[in-house]
């Protein structure tokens, strides 16, 4: 009975996969895998083992979704151990419900294995941390994909008016429209900012400023980037640990 491991592969830094992630990886006879999943994990694959891409392309999908899911469940009739590799987590806007909700239907066997998500751990490479006592006491992950100016936005805009920190990921290309959103909502214009692209890899740059500023000054960062709201981005002058100078 073939199974289908739905494998967070972490943010970028190899090491932060986790144990059982590597177990499944090994014994993969075949590994299904996006843009962002580092692909130095693919090395760790016993050998024999068969790789496809299903990746997005700067938020482009090569393959729509439910092509991805039929292409995880032939692969499941195919062979024994399927491990379907997405960034981050997999549950965290990465798709991995509908993925597993299509395994239910068919009634393929399938385990979750979560990931270190990029909406906490990019920020703490930034060494900014998502809560801090007296500074920001919730963090609220949003999607930036969906337009802030599109009338039928789901994004519940009304409820950021508190000082709780932002992390929204997929919103490099609309940073200026979040951010004058917010302002829009009642934040000030000098309300703190970070944008940190390609997190937790050699290639990390973090751009800090405040919601007026950030949307120049972020102008050309590589994706896959996140943009943290909030003051606890502050914190971040003295934190910051990662990045060489
Ligand atoms: N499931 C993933 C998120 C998928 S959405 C997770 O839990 O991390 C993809 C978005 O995640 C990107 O557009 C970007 O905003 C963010 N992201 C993923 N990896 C990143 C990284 N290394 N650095 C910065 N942002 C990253």
């Amino acid at each position: 009975m073939s199974k289908v491991y739905l494998t967070g592969a972490g943010p970028g830094d190899i090491e932060l996969l986790t144990l059982k992630a590597l177990r499944v990886i090994q014994d993969a006879d075949v590994i299904i895998y996006d843009r962002l999943a580092n692909p130095d994990i693919l090395e760790k694959a016993k050998s024999g083992c068969e790789f496809v891409y299903v990746g997005k392309e700067d938020g482009r999908h090569i393959l729509p979704q439910d092509e991805i899911n039929e292409v995880i469940y032939e692969n499941a009739l195919k062979y024994e151990t399927v491990v379907r590799l997405k960034g981050g987590d997999p549950f965290v806007f990465g798709r991995g419900g509908e993925e597993a909700l299509y395994l239910k239907q068919r009634e393929v066997e399938f385990e979750i294995i979560p990931g270190i998500t990029s909406s906490i751990s990019v920020p703490a490479y930034a060494g900014i941390p998502v809560t801090h006592r007296g500074v920001a006491v919730s963090f609220r992950v949003v999607t930036g994909h969906e337009a802030p100016n599109k009338p039928a936005s789901q994004i519940p805009w009304n409820d950021f008016k508190s000082d709780d920190t932002l992390v929204f990921l997929m919103g490099l290309s609309k940073l200026s429209l979040i951010c004058e959103k917010l302002i829009e909502i009642g934040k000030p214009s000098n309300f703190p900012v970070a944008v940190i692209s390609r997190g937790t890899t050699p290639e990390q740059k973090v751009v800090v400023g405040t919601l007026e500023t950030i949307a120049n000054k972020a102008k050309g960062l590589p994706t896959p980037a996140l943009i943290v709201v909030g003051k606890v981005v502050e914190l971040r002058e003295q934190l910051k640990w990662f990045e060489k100078e």
